[in-house]
């Protein structure tokens, strides 16, 4: 049984000096030891400060492909609903083989960060006529492979795409891909779980898009069919638009008509979540579900801030996700998330209750760990016997602080950070990153540049 020893750790009941991790050969914490002697010499020394690795609760890995393409004025008017249109090109020339090599290249860029698991939430079904593949779940297999090459934990989650928008038009040319009513999803899902049966680390859940792309009713009946331990994300209130149309269209704002009419608990995340007034705020919090924030790419589309402090108030839980994968670190999502609610308020350290006091940086990782992982439904978060091995190594040199201790390492990470902190990533008991390092990373650069210039042709 491979043993660790951290110099100092954090743990479920805070930070601990001298911690002896022990794993079992199937890649769970068998026992957590502080104040360890120094003992046998299979008991290897860590570098650095040691975390539970991040769960990435939200992206879309072909976005990748398209990262800083979208940076140009082209309208005046330019917003969400353009760069949506860049986004449909990308989507149309992007082919299984092509998804494979981006994915497989983002998944190590992802661990490098500090990522130890990703949900995928995958609407990219159907070849670029909309006919469906020979396996329905083509795409969605090659984005499995892509995790268990890398080593990354996968929760998978095929989308239902039905509509074009709340007034049921049909799917729009661009929007063929990404079609799937109930019944292909479940024949995604069988085929997804027969491809995944011998992964430890694969879960399979599922994503109702947005209620613009699926009614509320068809939410509501997936969701009473699935077990109610069922992984369910969907987008939600993202836009100042898609807020206006469903007014519109039902009457409701659309947080408030997914509480009311869908079963919304605590295996559910809402991805964005932005638009929010206060009784829906109080309503995420007390159904227990995530709140999925993309800090960098609501930045980077315009989307508008989360009200955070009012949420964690309430007792909220939230998670991160990298979304567009426009940019691929978790501290830079969280700094960004504080910052947004200072300039919003004009006032500091506001990622806590209001009644909180303590280190943002220590408030902002604890939760997002947490909420990560049930959000993805994976057995982590935790350094703690019975949870998945899924560990980082800070490197100390990397630090603005390198002295720093407890809090001042998660402070420092996050809000003092330049370069990436990590040095070591675990996932599931097996070394993915070493010294900065993924050993697969040369050749997914190689085959993640040929498949853009594939793409771009
Ligand atoms: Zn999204």
């Amino acid at each position: 049984m491979p043993s660790l020893l951290a110099p100092t750790a954090l743990l479920p009941s805070g930070w601990a000096r001298d911690v002896r991790i022990d794993i079992t050969e199937d890649g769970t914490i068998a026992a957590v030891t502080p104040g360890a002697e120094i003992a046998g010499d299979r008991v290897e020394r860590l570098g650095g400060p040691v975390l539970p690795g991040m769960a990435n609760v939200h992206s879309h890995a072909f976005q990748r492909a398209m990262a800083g393409l979208a940076e140009k004025r082209r309208d005046p008017a330019d917003s969400f609903w353009t760069w949506r249109e860049t986004m449909y090109r990308a989507a149309h020339a992007v082919g299984p083989d092509d998804l494979s090599a981006i994915s497989s290249h983002l998944f190590i860029e992802m661990l490098k960060a500090g990522y130890t698991s990703v949900g995928e939430f995958h609407y990219l079904h159907n070849d670029p006529n909309g006919a469906s593949y020979e396996d329905p779940a083509e795409m969605s297999v090659r984005l499995v492979h892509a995790a268990a090459e890398t080593g990354i934990g996968l929760t998978v989650l095929p989308v239902l795409y039905m509509r074009a928008g709340f007034d049921d038009a049909a799917l729009e040319p661009a929007q063929r891909r990404f079609a799937a009513d109930e019944e292909r999803l479940i024949r995604i899902l069988e085929s997804l779980r027969w491809h995944g049966r011998d992964s430890s680390s694969l879960r399979v859940g599922i994503a109702p898009h947005s209620l613009r792309a699926v009614s509320v009713d068809v939410v509501r009946h997936i969701a009473t069919a699935l077990p109610e331990e069922t992984t369910i994300h969907i987008h939600v209130a993202e836009q100042e638009r898609e807020v206006e149309d469903c007014l519109a269209a039902t009457g409701a704002r659309p947080v408030e008509l997914l509480m009311a009419e869908a079963p919304v608990g605590p295996s559910w995340c809402l991805i964005h979540a932005t638009h929010v007034v206060p009784d829906e705020i109080a309503d995420i919090a007390a159904s227990g579900a995530v709140a999925g924030l993309c800090p960098i790419t609501e930045a980077n589309l315009g989307d508008g801030v989360f009200p955070l402090s009012e949420f964690l108030t309430s007792g909220g839980r939230f998670g991160i996700g990298s979304d567009s994968n426009v940019t691929l670190s978790p501290w830079e999502e969280l700094r960004l998330l504080e910052y947004g609610q200072r300039l919003v308020h004009g006032r500091r350290c506001l990622s806590l209750p209001d009644d909180g006091v303590g280190s943002i940086g220590g408030s902002l990782f604890r939760a997002a760990v947490a909420g990560g992982a049930a959000a993805l439904g994976q057995p982590v978060g935790v350094i703690a016997e019975g949870f998945r091995a899924d560990l980082l190594v800070l490197d100390p040199a990397k630090l603005a602080q390198p002295d720093a201790e407890e809090d001042d390492i998660l402070d420092t990470a996050i809000f003092a950070g330049a370069a990436l902190p990590v040095r070591d990533v675990m996932v599931g008991g097996i070394w993915r990153v070493r010294g900065g390092f993924h050993p697969g990373e040369e050749a997914a650069r190689t085959a993640f540049t040929a498949a853009l210039r594939r793409i771009a042709a």
